[in-house]
């Protein structure tokens, strides 16, 4: 049974939005509209105007002059209000999930935990760094031409104004991510969301002011065809934090290269393989491939969709995956006891159903699933597939939703030429109890993460980004700080 939503969130959805500017909602000035559609039912459930070229000049504006006061904050005083962010989004957690479970139809339980919860503790992170940048002294190597002395130290300054493109998968923990990268080093930041989720950032930019940030630390634009290239394009911009699809990231980071060599940071997807070595338990390899490919329907740019079995083991293991997968309990994202729920929107969906069709077409064996499920709503069955050869269209293809292909190998270098056999190189996984085994394979492997016995789960004290065709420069740890920030180094004679 579903839950009932919340007054707050029925108000929310009803209520005219627009853009967040200088520390307000503002409605938008082009006119046009966003609708907003729940992929659960295919109803449209709330509106959102799309940006005109004046709203994006004045967010534009509105962000230098944010940037101007916020660098200026004391490194504690950016530290405390990410704090007060994060306590405002678990004070509001319920109203934050239902609203992302509406837009993506993401399942409840997913919006709770992982969107709102895991976002409350990526900030805070984040905000335990506000705290601790800073550059190094150097001694100047060179001998001196009279007696005169050197020194030297390095400064780590904010970029400016930072363009975060955040996009439907995890609409509120992507942003989180950006923005809270953004504000502790100092910068300010305009958050671009998909025109498929717009709306929790919105609330979150409520928020934030009640926490806070002063106006114009972060803005909000909205709108779809030409938005995100205009903000990055724009002559006051500085840097853009891009998470989305390869095509999109290669034009994103071309036209960041060729405004003013603006500064990108590319967190794109790609084909993740996991391989199972053939010491490994059946029941644990099923556990792990669900976890590796189904959670979120696949959605996540980090998922597993190749998966290389050895061939005494592959039969009984996609066996029982398939048996598991059958009993999963699809549903309403809305009740907590379903366990799969829709994809995003009907292009993916449709996307999806023509990813089966060339499955079909190239005589791989469908396992299980397979079908786009009839109805208003956007849902896929989870599917298995096995694979003739690594060539095949699902080998190669990112599907970006619910589908596991699978493909047997023999050696363990093959097993290494066929993980790496890839343009992309985001995560990998490695399941084996062999601990030894283990440790000889993960400098073989391409991956920016390599998982070994798990998969997917991103800790923010763990660099995170691809290699390869997956991106450029890494999320989390203290590794964002290179990307956000500029170095200038000084240098004293005395
Ligand atoms: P895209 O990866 O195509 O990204 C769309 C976003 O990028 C929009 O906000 C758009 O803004 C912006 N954008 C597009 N071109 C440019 C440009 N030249 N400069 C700046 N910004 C630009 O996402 P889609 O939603 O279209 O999804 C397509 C596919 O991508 C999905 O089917 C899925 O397979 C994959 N995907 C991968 C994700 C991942 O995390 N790896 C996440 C989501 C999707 P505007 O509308 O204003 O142009």
């Amino acid at each position: 049974m579903s839950i009932s939503l919340l007054p707050a969130v029925q108000a929310f959805l009803q209520r005219d939005h627009g853009q967040f500017i200088d520390g307000q909602a503002r409605v938008a000035g082009s006119g046009r509209h966003l609708d907003v559609i729940d992929p659960a039912s295919g109803e449209v459930i709330s509106r959102v105007g799309e940006a005109s070229q004046a709203d994006i000049d004045a967010a534009v504006a509105s962000s230098r002059q944010g940037f101007a006061q916020w660098s200026k904050a004391a490194p504690a005083v950016r530290g405390g209000v990410l704090l007060k962010l994060a306590d405002l989004l678990e004070r509001n957690r319920e109203e934050l999930a239902q609203i992302e479970t509406l837009q993506s139809g993401k399942l409840i339980q997913i919006a709770r935990n992982f969107e709102v919860d895991q976002a409350a503790h990526f900030l805070r992170y984040y905000a335990g760094w506000a705290t601790k940048i800073g550059g190094e002294t150097i001694t100047p190597s060179l001998p001196s031409f009279n007696g005169e002395k050197y020194t030297a130290f390095t400064l780590r300054e904010p970029i400016g104004v930072v363009v975060g493109i955040v996009p439907w998968n995890f609409s509120t923990m992507i942003a989180i991510w950006k923005l809270a990268s953004a504000l502790v080093t100092g910068c300010s930041v305009i958050i671009k969301p998909s025109e498929f989720t717009p709306l929790t950032i919105l609330r979150i930019a409520e928020l934030a002011v009640e926490a806070g940030l002063p106006a114009g630390a972060l803005n909000v634009v909205t709108g779809a065809g030409g938005v995100g290239k205009a903000l990055i394009e724009h002559p006051h911009t500085d840097k853009v934090s891009f998470t989305g699809s390869v095509p999109t990231g290669l034009a994103v980071g071309q036209t960041a290269m060729a405004a003013n060599l603006t500064r990108a940071t590319l967190e794109l997807g790609g084909k993740n393989a996991a391989g199972f070595l053939p010491d490994v338990d059946v029941d644990k390899a099923v556990a792990g491939i669900i976890e590796a490919g189904f959670l979120h329907s696949g959605q996540i740019c980090a998922a597993a969709e190749r998966f290389y079995v050895h061939r005494s083991q592959i039969e009984a293991i996609t066996q029982r995956l398939c048996e598991r997968l059958a009993q999963l309990k699809i549903g309403s994202p809305l009740d907590e006891s379903a366990e799969f729920g829709p994809v995003t929107n009907k292009q993916h969906q449709a996307k999806l159903g023509q990813l089966f069709a060339k499955a079909r077409a190239e005589n791989c064996t469908i396992l299980h699933g397979g079908q786009l499920i009839d109805g208003p709503g956007c849902y896929v069955e989870p599917t298995v597939i096995l694979a003739n050869s690594a060539k095949d269209s699902l080998m190669t293809e990112e599907t970006f939703g619910p589908v596991a292909t699978f493909l047997p190998y023999d050696t363990e270098e093959e097993l290494v030429e066929l993980m790496n056999d890839s343009p992309y190189g985001l995560s990998a996984s490695l399941w084996t109890n062999d601990l030894g085994k283990a440790m000889r394979l993960i400098p073989q492997i391409q991956a920016g993460t390599l998982w070994v016995n798990m998969h997917t789960l991103l800790d923010p004290a763990v660099p995170f980004g691809g290699i390869k065709a997956s991106g450029v420069g890494r999320e989390f740890g203290g590794a964002f700080i290179e990307d956000y920030t500029e170095l200038k180094s000084v240098m004293i004679r005395y």
